[in-house]
């Protein structure tokens, strides 16, 4: 236990933890510790006798809820802080609909449809109504559909609202009401809620429920929230109804950080809290930790740009540091090589490690020539978002096993597997199934299991009277069984891991491999305490919840391996990092084209880039190529309109072509007028300000030790012509390989012959673990 954690707090932000009672916002700048701020309330909050449960603290992303029950916990030790709520808006409601769906006519194990899943939803819809979905494109349905629920508003409410039907009509898509409608009597039938009836559903069950309302009321009688610039309607008036008795609400946030009006949120919710709660206290911070002097003034310059903003003076005390690093390649290509060169020259010279370096984009569109640059200089790097491991095909077909399994009312997932691997169920007896559990108003599952009733007969009949067995028999398993043995149950019988271990080509082989890591997370989360901390619910159902509510910034997997980080601005948010590459910085790409047309667009652009830039503790590099690829043709670029409103002496410009990093840069326009004060003449020794400055609370980057050679546990590079043996082979005492884990001994044998398991001890793989011969992939040495 840390019974200082107060001294290492400024005077305001003290002032804000020891503040208990009543409603509560901090409004301040980037890095000024209002993340450390509402850690420290939590765990003070507790010291003086808050039970954790009841104790509300909503986040971001769930890494941040992550590190922030770290933080309590380092704070309090033991591990109380397991028991608080900290999360997502959408995991933790999503977890509390778990206990009420039913209530609303959902099973209480509703899956969860991602982006995808819903737009192809969207998409039966059309097919049904007979719109064309190169008018009624999905993506657009789909995201006024989510505009207008996180707005609260459904689709009774959409087709009587004169403005919204206005702005259809305008859109020459008078039909999205309509869509809106049938989509969510679709979710409904099949038991399912996209990410957006997480939150609307639950308003909506504390609406009705006033039981419910009351339970959680009581329940909740602390409520926090990171980031308050960017709830949006739906998750404000949900607050406001969760902290209606105890008005304990504390609420952090930035309106210059405000960057996702386009969702549905909106600032006003800052303005709004003095006004919703008389009561209310303001605490401003103003005093930034994290950014050297020159990084803090380039950030309030460029944001100073944006007119009606909260006043605040963003100081520091920290070192001056490094001019901000302003860059101009030719091409896209070379921005991603001059950036690779950048990483590797900076590790060398000032003893970073992979996992100090971030490059941010605008989209994610734009990683590839990082990724390639990166990947030839064998920077290990992970991309954060894009497209995500659980998008893939192979991993979509399997888990929508696994979902049918836990919800059978889920009709995407029935659709996708009911004849994948080929069964014999075609598409005209889907399509007659489909008719009748419309007629009938049943479900598609009950139409199948009722089959010989509905007339389906010989070979079909047997298929699916195969399949409803089959997916019975996991069913039957899931009360006994975790997670890992169910879907390894599913592998198994489903043969979908055999047909793509029999798939010899190059994809076969990398969908195997996909499959394999499927089942290795899914055994790992089975293996570690939840998320949530309060049940070892290692369940199927349970997973499902877990991976499906992973956030863009979430994906990419273990956050604290060496690595380079690739992400998004927006998945940045409230990150920082010694050294930032804020990337693509041009006009029609940051500022998006799309962004462009009003000023309310424009500075949420602005603050965008304000978010990129305050990401940034120690050195900032800005780029921006000349001409890139973008849908196919090369374009010429114009630099972005941002980079003309920073203070010059802060900056110091050069141009990087082909191999070689030449500067001063002199070119045309007036902007570029170096003079001649290049830190990337690689001959030169570091200039003084080659220290960076950091905050007080981490150690300075300059004396970090080197990096240390050995690769990490997990990062085995396997011998080249791996190639697995048979499990027959296999006893005790054999030394073995695994393509993640190394070397190891096998300790000992169990199970079955098609269901052998080794207990394997992998001396630099983490130990002794259990490996299961069926899916791992083992090799005698
Ligand atoms: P953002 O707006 O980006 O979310 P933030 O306001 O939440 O930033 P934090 O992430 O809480 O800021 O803090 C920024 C950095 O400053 C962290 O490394 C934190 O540990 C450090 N810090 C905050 N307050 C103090 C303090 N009083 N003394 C020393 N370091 C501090
Ligand atoms: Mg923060």
């Amino acid at each position: 236990m840390n019974p200082n954690y107060l001294d290492e707090l400024n005077e305001r932000q003290r002032e804000a933890v020891l503040q208990i009672k009543g409603p509560l916002m901090i409004v301040a700048g980037a890095g000024s510790g209002k993340t450390k701020v509402l850690t420290t309330r939590i765990a003070h909050l507790m010291r003086n006798g808050v039970d954790a449960f009841n104790i509300l603290s909503l986040t971001f992303t769930n890494k941040a809820a992550r590190e922030m029950k770290e933080r309590v916990e380092k704070i309090l030790g033991g591990s109380e802080a397991r028991n608080l709520y900290i999360g997502t808006f959408h995991s933790v409601f999503a977890r509390l609909l778990r206990g009420e769906a039913h209530r609303l006519g959902y099973p209480n194990d509703f899956t969860i449809y991602d982006t995808d899943d819903a737009k192809s939803v969207i998409k039966t819809v059309l097919n049904e109504q007979n719109l064309d979905d190169k008018h009624y494109k999905p993506n657009f349905v789909y995201n006024r559909i989510s505009a207008a629920k996180n707005s609260l508003m459904g689709p009774a409410e959409y087709q009587h609202d004169y403005y919204v039907q206005q702005e259809d009509m305008r859109a020459n898509r008078p039909m999205i009401g309509k869509i809106y409608e049938l989509y969510a009597a679709r979710c409904f039938k099949n038991g399912a809620m996209d990410f957006d009836d997480l939150l609307f559903k639950f308003y909506i069950l504390l609406k009705q429920f006033p039981e419910v309302l009351h339970k959680y009321q009581h329940k909740f009688k602390y409520i926090m929230i990171d980031e308050y610039q960017d709830t949006n309607p739906a998750q404000y008036e949900i607050i406001k109804l969760l902290g209606a008795v105890h008005e304990n609400i504390c609420v952090v946030g930035d309106d210059a950080q405000s960057i996702y009006s386009f969702r549905g949120a909106t600032i006003q919710n800052i303005l709004q809290f003095e006004k919703d709660y008389d009561d209310a206290k303001v605490v401003k911070l103003e005093q930034n930790y994290r950014s050297t002097k020159s990084i803090l003034n380039v950030a309030n310059e460029v944001i100073a740009h944006n007119k009606g903003q909260i006043e605040k003076a963003l100081w520091t005390n920290n070192m001056e540091g490094e001019k901000i690093k302003l860059v101009r390649t030719m091409t896209d290509n070379e921005e991603g090589k001059y950036v690779a060169d950048i990483i590797a020259e900076q590790k060398l010279r000032n003893h970073y490690d992979n996992r100090d370096f971030v490059i941010l984009y605008r989209t994610n569109a734009q990683s590839r020539s990082f990724e390639e640059s990166l990947r030839r200089k064998a920077i290990p790097y992970r991309i954060f978002g894009g497209v995500s491991f659980y998008q893939r095909k192979e991993i979509k077909d399997f888990l929508a096993y696994l979902r049918i399994t836990i919800n059978t009312r889920d009709e995407e997932s029935l659709k996708r597997i009911i004849n994948y691997p080929v069964r014999g169920i075609g598409k005209t007896t889907i399509e007659k199934a489909t008719v009748l559990s419309n007629e009938h108003n049943i479900t598609l599952w009950e139409v199948l299991e009722r089959g010989r009733e509905f007339g389906f007969k010989g070979g079909t009949l047997e298929a699916i009277e195969g399949f409803i067995t089959m997916i019975q028999s996991f069913k039957a398993i899931l009360d006994k069984h975790n997670a890992y043995d169910v879907a390894v149950q599913v592998g198994k019988s489903t043969n979908l891991v055999k047909e793509l271990f029999n798939d010899k080509t190059t994809e076969g082989l990398a969908r195997y491999e996909n499959i394999q890591e499927l089942l290795n997370s899914i055994k790992e989360f089975t293996e570690t305490p939840t998320e949530d901390g309060e049940l070892l619910d290692k369940s199927l159902g349970s997973y499902l919840q877990q991976i499906t509510l992973l956030t863009d910034a979430d994906q990419g997997g273990d956050e604290n391996s060496d690595v380079v980080k690739l992400m998004t601005i927006h998945a940045a948010k409230g990150l920082e990092f010694p050294v930032v590459f804020s990337v693509g910085l041009e006009e029609n790409l940051f500022p998006s084209t799309l962004s462009i047309n009003t000023r309310e667009e424009l500075e949420e652009e602005r603050r965008l880039f304000y978010v990129a830039i305050t990401r940034a503790k120690a050195r900032l590099w800005l780029t921006y190529a000349g001409s890139r690829y973008r849908f196919g043709s090369l374009v010429q670029n114009e630099p972005s309109r941002f980079l003309e409103e920073m203070p010059e002496q802060f900056i110091d410009r050069s141009y990087a072509g082909g191999n070689n990093i030449r500067s001063p840069f002199n070119s045309g326009g007036g902007l570029w007028n170096n003079g001649g004060n290049n830190m990337f003449d690689r001959k030169k020794a570091p200039t003084s300000s080659g220290t960076p400055a950091t905050s007080s609370s981490s150690s300075s980057s300059a004396s970090r030790p080197a990096p240390k050679p050995t690769p990490p546990a997990g990062n085995h590079v396997p011998t080249p012509g791996f190639a697995p043996d048979d499990p027959a082979l296999m006893e005790a005492g054999m030394e073995v390989e695994h393509q993640k884990f190394g070397f190891g001994t096998i300790l000992n044998m169990e199970g079955a012959a098609n269901n052998r398991i080794a207990t394997v001890n992998f001396p630099k793989g983490g130990g002794e673990k259990k490996i299961m011969l069926n899916y791992a992939r083992l090799m005698i040495v």
